[in-house]
């Protein structure tokens, strides 16, 4: 039995593992690089497998980094299913059509541009580089959605006479999974193997804690911030709050660049019990994205996922996601309209400022003294983010050079990810029964570091694989 990894290999983003049990050939996740051009142009690489030969991709969570792919994958011929939690399912379907239809706009534009130094002529589809055409379409979107099977956390589900697997809680964002499997090789042994997906950072408002898994013989698991610890999420709460007191003071605007999914809805959640609670009142709040809309609505509709504190809200009576002064803006007119405004908070994606609605918010701001720049998410290098948090002081948005004026908080406290020592914890669950530990998803220093961290600590086996990297699981 094999596994490749065919993404996410010392960076974070990508995941898609590849396993060949002889009879049965599997994917778990199949996402999407992201980031600067250059790692975005792997997206559209030939997949270093046959799609039409895999029986089914697993699918830990609906971030574009873990679902991006599929639609790649149908396209070039695969049939089989893909298995998720019901939210899962749910909320990749809107992530893979917002990424749809901007890559149809995207792609419309790059036509619309003069080509070869012709005055007035138009780009024609053959003098496009591939990467520049879309990488799939809304139809092709649909095809993904008809394959899922969804399942509940926690049942055993035998595929065929030698794969068995079962879904845990991975406490990440809304329907994460991590995912066990348990399969019989040549020798008619079993042997377990689990993939962590991303982990949540346990005490998470919404979403429940990581469940501990007791024993595999192979982990597969992410390192994000294998390098650092997070801020007390109380203490990140708390700057959040000072935060949007000093703004309206000052009537200062404050953006928030932030994933539609959970993050955004994290946030909200915070500030409704700001409003709720009384320590906040009249800033307006802006939430200038419709798919973190969408994605709210979902969250909505599977209050079984939540975990204790949300619950309470809700038998209170308390919508744990809207309060008075919040506002939802759909047009991109609407959205154009906020630049006279002050003195207001404004959501909106995309979270690491690469692309969205937010962009043009921080052109419009960024100069500002007054505004207030809210990190809350894990900003990949060479993106506009990463640079606004390494404090450039000058930053190119659109094509043109600004002054970064603005006051820029890193709030790292509202990360989905756990970071060094939860990671190490959930790791220890594991007791010695793992006989290697891959890490995966994190940067190759940040990887590598920790790999060398979890060996001292555990006195187990680590590694850091390669890209398209083939390991055999003995
Ligand atoms: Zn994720
Ligand atoms: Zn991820």
């Amino acid at each position: 039995m094999n596994i490749q990894f065919c993404g996410a290999t010392k960076t974070v983003t990508g995941s898609c593992f590849y396993v060949d049990t002889g009879d049965y050939k599997f994917l778990v996740d199949c996402g999407a690089f992201q980031g600067p051009d250059e790692i975005e142009a792997k997206n559209y690489e030939p997949f270093p497998f046959n799609p039409s030969e895999i029986d089914a991709v697993f699918l830990t969570h609906a971030h574009f980094d873990h679902c991006g792919r599929l639609p790649v994958l149908v396209k070039q011929g695969f049939r089989g299913r893909i298995i998720s939690t019901q939210p899962t399912r749910d909320l990749a379907n809107i992530v893979l059509l917002d990424a749809a239809n901007l890559q149809k706009e995207d792609y419309e534009r790059r036509l619309a541009r003069p080509r070869n130094g012709k005055k007035g002529g138009l780009a024609s589809e053959g003098s496009l580089y591939e990467e520049e055409k879309p990488l799939f379409t809304e139809q092709d979107v649909e095809e993904v959605y008809r394959l899922f099977n969804v399942y509940p956390y926690s049942d055993s589900v035998t595929l065929n006479d030698k794969v068995e697997f079962r879904m845990r809680d991975a406490g990440h964002i809304m329907g994460s999974a991590i995912f066990e499997f348990w399969i019989q090789t040549d020798l008619g042994r079993t042997r377990k193997i689990v993939f962590s997906g991303d982990l949540g950072q346990p005490g998470a408002r919404i979403v429940k804690d990581p469940d501990m898994i007791r024993e595999a013989d192979y982990v597969i698991c992410e390192s994000t911030y294998g390098d650092r610890l997070h801020r007390d999420r109380n203490e990140t709460v708390l700057e959040l709050l000072s935060i949007l007191q000093e703004a309206k003071k000052e009537e200062g605007n404050v953006l928030i660049p932030s994933f539609a999914l959970e993050r955004t809805q994290e946030v909200l959640y915070e500030i409704n019990l700001f409003v709720e609670n009384r320590l906040l009142s009249g800033i307006p709040v802006y939430l200038d994205s419709p798919m973190a809309s969408k994605a709210t609505n979902i969250f909505k509709q599977y209050p079984d996922f939540y975990d204790e504190d949300a619950k309470r809200l809700l038998e209170k009576g308390d919508d744990p996601f809207n309060f008075s002064g919040l506002h939802t803006i759909e047009s991109t007119d609407e959205s154009k309209r906020l630049i006279s405004k002050r003195g207001i908070v404004i959501i909106a994606g995309s979270g690491m400022c690469n692309g969205g609605r937010i962009v043009h918010h921080l052109k419009n701001n960024i100069e500002n003294k007054k505004t207030h720049i809210v990190i809350v998410g894990y900003q990949v290098k060479g993106t506009l983010g990463r640079r606004l948090v390494d404090g450039e002081k000058v930053v190119r948005i659109m094509g043109n050079e600004y002054d970064n004026n603005a006051q820029i908080h890193t709030l790292n406290g509202f990360s989905a990810h756990a970071d060094e020592k939860d990671l190490r914890y959930w790791l220890r669950g594991f007791g010695h029964t793992p006989k290697r530990i891959f890490l995966v998803h994190g940067e190759e220093d940040i990887a590598n570091k920790f790999a060398e961290n979890v060996y001292q600590d555990l006195q187990i086996d680590t590694y850091v694989p390669d890209l398209n990297e083939i390991v055999e699981l003995k």
